[in-house]
């Protein structure tokens, strides 16, 4: 609980208004998309870097937690305040303070919408690439926090490749600056990447500059469809073999098909699998590329194969794609899509193998798995699919989870390829990073003595995923 004295200085930095202190808006506060829940003790939204410099050093003072959030879609409880204390929200600081074409740099406030950055942006022709799923909705400073990244990170990166510079609040309210507005940085250590995926535990970021790259001129979309998931899995892996680099490719299985159909009637062809690649660039080798994509596919045994260059259809075809999560949850009458060994990354041409391993021991703990994802780059999204209130639903899901990560990290892979670790992939990260988990810890000490940004997260996460669930209470009660 937060001492009502102090609860009135925050008040006093950023208004009454600015103030979210009612249980039912506190409740709110305490979602992000994953399962977890739990509720802060005070909300500040906050507009410029004094008024976080001033919250931040008297939750130092007092050594309470701090969690930014922006757009709280997180998908393993990052931006869930698991320990009470200040929660700041970021959105009201979404100023685009520069957009330089000429230095091919923008400078930002963390709670501009990626998308509302991308809509200026694309007035002069620019563009900043990671294009998370979740772009119409999330905030840059979450994707810094998280290094998000989407479809077109095969050709273009993630947002790490990005950051240029910015200006973060540290844990003791001082304001530092990272990096630079220039392409090239070798000036010391490179703390603005440190930054990148630090999940609002080292300090509160208050302005990033961005590089940006000029739009492509045209692009340029094919779906394969398959009898086998192992067959498109291995179509993926023939596509890159072949020195091809589209700027997205896609996996998608029937139960992600079935639900996108059901929910958005976007009319996917109805297949155990299909493969959507995007090309992208100058007309004719948009023509070359995507018609190279197609023989590929067919000689790995694609049955209908559909092109288009028409804007509207490959604007549906991407709302049918980045609808998959929210549609999963309307596949069967009783089940949701939980955010559960979501999001990992194994080396690409082992894809075939992952998927195989997935669908077994989905089958063995009597779970649902839809796969999809951005398995060009190896990204792959197995969501789970369960009753959440039925019994034993979430051991079961739990002995899955483990199951898959141990196949991920054997096969040479990571728990995470853009969402971040949280909570929900904290105990899978630490055996993936057994060897550097100390200098992590030493890190985390040394920029935040008092462990006040976003605690019990990542490396300080300890036993077993299912807790502060979302759901019932007597399903955690069974489960711990
Ligand atoms: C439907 C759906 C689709 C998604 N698709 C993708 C996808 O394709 N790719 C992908 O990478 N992710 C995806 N996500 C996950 C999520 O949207 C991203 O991680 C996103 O970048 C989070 O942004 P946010 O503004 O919601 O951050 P939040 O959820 O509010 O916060 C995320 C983390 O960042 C920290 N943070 C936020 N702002 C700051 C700040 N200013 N300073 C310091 N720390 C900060 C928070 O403390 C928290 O740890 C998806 C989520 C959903 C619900």
């Amino acid at each position: 609980m937060i001492d009502g004295a102090v609860a009135e200085e925050i008040k006093g930095v950023v208004g009454e208004d600015n103030i979210i202190s009612s249980h039912a808006g506190l409740y709110t506060y305490g979602f992000d998309a994953s399962i977890h829940h739990s509720m802060p003790d005070i909300v500040a939204r906050v507009h410029n870097v004094e008024e976080v410099s001033k919250i931040v050093r008297l939750a130092y003072e007092h050594s309470i937690p701090v969690i930014a959030r922006g757009s709280g879609t997180a998908l393993s409880g990052q931006s869930v305040p698991i320990e009470g204390g200040i929660v700041l929200d970021m959105t009201p600081m979404k100023r685009i303070k520069e957009i330089r074409v000429e230095d091919l740099y923008c400078t930002v406030e963390p709670g501009i919408i990626y998308g509302k950055l991308n809509e200026e942006l694309a007035k002069k022709n620019f563009f900043f690439p990671p294009s998370p799923g979740s772009g119409d909705v999330c905030t840059v400073g979450g994707m810094v926090a998280t290094n998000a990244s989407g479809m077109r990170a095969i050709k273009y990166g993630a947002t790490r490749d990005y950051v240029l510079g910015m200006e973060v609040v540290m844990p003791d309210g001082s304001i530092a600056h990272f990096g630079t507005r220039t392409i090239k940085n070798s000036s010391g250590y490179q703390l603005e990447k440190l930054m990148v995926g630090s999940e609002g535990t080292l300090g509160i970021i208050t302005e990033i500059t961005f590089r940006i790259i000029p739009l492509p001129e045209h692009r340029a979309i094919s779906i394969a469809s398959f009898d086998s998931l192992e067959k498109a899995g291995q179509g993926i892996s023939n596509i890159i073999a072949s020195g091809l680099l589209p700027s997205a490719l896609e996996i998608m299985d029937s139960v992600c098909i079935t639900a996108v159909n059901k929910s958005m009637g976007i009319g996917l062809p109805e297949c155990e699998a299909l493969i959507l690649a995007e090309v992208d660039g100058e007309e004719e080798v948009i023509k070359r590329d995507i018609k190279l994509i197609a023989d590929i596919c067919k000689e790995s045994g694609a049955g209908n194969i559909e092109f288009t260059y028409d804007k509207d259809r490959m604007a549906d075809l991407w709302r049918g794609r980045k609808g998959v999560l929210p549609s999963l949850s309307r596949y069967g009458e009783d089940m949701v899509s939980v955010s559960l060994a979501d999001d990992m990354s194994v080396p690409i041409s082992k894809i075939p193998v992952a998927i195989k391993k997935f669908q077994e021991i989905a089958k063995k703990n009597g779970i649902l798995i839809g796969t999809y994802g951005h398995a060009g780059d190896g990204n792959l999204h197995t969501k789970v699919l369960i009753n959440p209130t039925a019994e034993g639903s979430w051991r079961h899901a739990e002995n899955a989870v483990d199951e898959i990560y141990r196949v991920v990290i054997s096969l040479g892979g990571t728990v995470s390829g853009e969402h971040g670790i949280g909570i929900s992939k904290a105990p899978w990260m630490q055996i993936e990073r057994k060897d550097s988990l100390a200098v992590m810890k030493e890190i985390k000490k040394a920029i935040d003595p008092k462990n006040i940004m976003n605690p019990g997260k990542m490396m300080q996460w300890h036993g077993s995923i299912i807790s502060y669930l979302r759901y019932p209470e007597n399903e955690r009660n069974e489960s711990s």
